[in-house]
């Protein structure tokens, strides 16, 4: 049988009055009554083998009862600490504040609730939990103090090894340059690092992770649900984010990774309950996509450059067939009249006209022989947005010194047409190249290029409009004739390019026109078909 707190108490401590004392404010003044007393020997045994350390002192914390469990946390037996004051605990780590607030408490009458540093017999620190409980008498006055406390040094290590592994994580992931969340199953962000926080001001788009998530949706459609029920995670998604910030255009690059974690919560002790998360990394290549696109333009002007070299022998060649062609008709007149005549007067002119027209006509052949050829591209889908923005950086440098407004407005989502990339880009240049020649000319204030693209259901249509003097009504069907220009010959300026411009549209099944509306500078409409069938004869 366990002992007989009371009588314990009685016998190793001289209180006899201690339980006494405290018994009538418990059970009331009758509790000696066979009844009470039964419920009384209940409570002194519940206190006994409760499973806390609890201690009744004094009111100045002098020990007069201590439970097992009390001994058991603290390693002092009552025959050790029976007497002493509650401050044979404390290790004097504890701040001087914490006992001020303590006795301040405990003294008017309320309940202390805190954490102390003590120390166990054997010299050990350990944490305490405590809970310290006035017990007043009839009148209301303080006679003695309940103390109650368990050992928390073990929960507490695993809180702080969990509070100190977060900070690590935290810690690594904000020291990493690129920027980091992790989101729950409704999308809310559960942890996020340095950069990705810098994106919610720079990018201007809300919650970035949102933004990001969204566009990944899109671009993955029904993939993005299957890698997400096997947590097969995904990388390099790429994507342009046009912010209001010094830097307008940035590229990330966008990977995720699904885990699964168990649930901490109530709900959840019973059942075991798991949550997904996703783990969303945003990395910056708005650097190596400009290098990208710089080694991208750089190789282009050098096609271009080529092409050009190759267009301008073309034309200087067809001119010069041209201008023959006319003297050579006028002889070809010439021989048939006197052919026509038979008389031996003139058979020695006939046979020199002849002579003249032959060698004529091998001077042509071996001009067309000397034609270079344009070489043959790729018929693929070309998004002509992209084609219109490269042409347009290739011409930034002309663009810039001239000071000229640029009004880009591409239709987003534009459908693909099948063509050739390098043809359409040559088309384009052409065009882009006029308007600037345009503009530069035009005294008008108002430098002004516009280029548009939109779509309807059958059609791609592209405009590009100049703020320069235009083209007159009366010449705008002669400028895609060959050898016509409105401007002085030599140079470039061979008057081919339009017919060159116009060429390239037919072979992607096209229409190419001067808007009749446009009353100031030019617009010239472009429009090309949605259809995705080969092109035939597309240089
Ligand atoms: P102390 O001189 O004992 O006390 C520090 C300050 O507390 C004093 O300057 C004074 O302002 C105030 N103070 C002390 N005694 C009283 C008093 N009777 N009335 C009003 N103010 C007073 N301490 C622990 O370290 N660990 C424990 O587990 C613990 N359990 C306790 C349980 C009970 C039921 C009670 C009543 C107190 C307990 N104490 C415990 C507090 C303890 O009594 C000491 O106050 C404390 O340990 C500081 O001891 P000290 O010798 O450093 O300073």
């Amino acid at each position: 049988m366990k002992k007989n707190s009371l009588r314990f108490l009685q016998t190793h401590t001289n209180m006899t009055n201690v339980i006494d004392e405290l018994a009538p404010d418990l059970f009331g003044n009758g509790y000696q009554d066979n009844g009470d007393r039964l419920l009384y020997n209940l409570f002194v045994e519940a206190v006994e083998q409760a499973p806390i350390a609890i201690s009744i002192t004094d009111k100045k914390a002098k020990i007069l009862y201590v439970n097992e469990e009390f001994s058991r946390v603290t390693g002092y037996q009552p025959v050790d600490i029976l007497g002493e004051n509650e401050s044979i605990l404390s290790d004097k780590r504890t701040p001087r504040e914490v006992y001020y607030d303590l006795w301040r408490t405990i003294s008017s009458k309320k309940i202390w609730r805190g954490t102390l540093c003590n120390r166990h017999k054997s010299g050990e620190r350990y944490l305490s939990d405590l809970t310290i409980a006035p017990m007043l008498n009839e009148s209301g006055v303080i006679t003695h103090y309940i103390g109650m406390h368990r050992d928390i040094t073990k929960p507490y290590e695993s809180e702080k090894r969990v509070v100190n592994q977060k900070l690590l994580i935290e810690s690594v992931i904000n020291s990493s340059p690129i920027a980091m969340v992790v989101l729950d199953d409704q999308d809310k962000v559960i942890l996020d690092n340095h950069n990705y926080k810098a994106l919610v001001s720079d990018l201007d788009k809300g919650e970035p992770a949102t933004y990001f998530l969204r566009l990944l949706r899109e671009e993955m459609g029904d993939l993005w649900s299957q890698l997400q029920s096997k947590e097969q995670g995904f990388n390099n998604r790429e994507f342009k984010v046009e912010s209001k910030g010094s830097q307008r255009i940035r590229w990330f690059s966008c990977a995720g990774n699904w885990f699964i974690e168990n649930e901490v919560n109530a709900d959840a002790f019973f059942e075991n309950a798991s949550k997904q998360y996703l783990i969303l990394t945003l990395t910056d290549i708005t650097r190596q996509r400009r290098q990208m696109e710089e080694l991208h333009i750089q190789t282009l002007k050098t096609i271009m450059a080529e092409d050009e070299r190759v267009r301008g022998i073309r034309e200087t060649l067809l001119g010069a067939m041209h201008q023959i062609q006319m003297p050579m008709n006028q002889i070809r007149a010439a021989e048939q009249i006197l052919r026509h005549k038979q008389d031996d007067q003139h058979a020695g002119l006939l046979q020199i006209l002849q002579q003249i027209q032959q060698s004529g006509d091998e001077t042509v052949a071996t001009m067309q022989k000397c034609i270079p050829e344009i070489l043959q591209t790729a018929v693929i889908p070309v998004n002509l947005n992209q084609i219109l923005h490269e042409v347009l950086l290739l011409n930034n440098q002309r663009i810039w010194s001239h000071g000229i407004e640029v009004h880009w407005q591409p239709l987003q989502q534009l459908p693909t047409l099948l063509g050739s990339e390098n043809r359409l880009r040559i088309l384009f240049k052409q065009l882009i190249d006029n308007a600037i020649d345009s503009i530069c000319e035009s005294n008008d204030e108002e430098q002004r290029l516009k280029i548009t693209t939109h779509t309807d259901a059958d059609l791609i249509y592209v405009c590009i409009e100049d703020s320069g003097p235009g083209i007159p009504v009366e010449k705008r069907a002669k400028v895609f004739e060959p050898f016509y220009t409105t401007r002085p010959m030599g140079g470039n300026q061979a008057g081919m390019g339009l017919v060159m411009a116009k060429e390239i549209v037919n072979q992607h099944h096209g229409f190419i026109e001067i808007d009749p509306d446009c009353d100031r500078g030019c617009r010239f409409k472009i429009s090309f078909p949605v259809h995705r069938q080969p092109l035939k004869g597309v240089e």
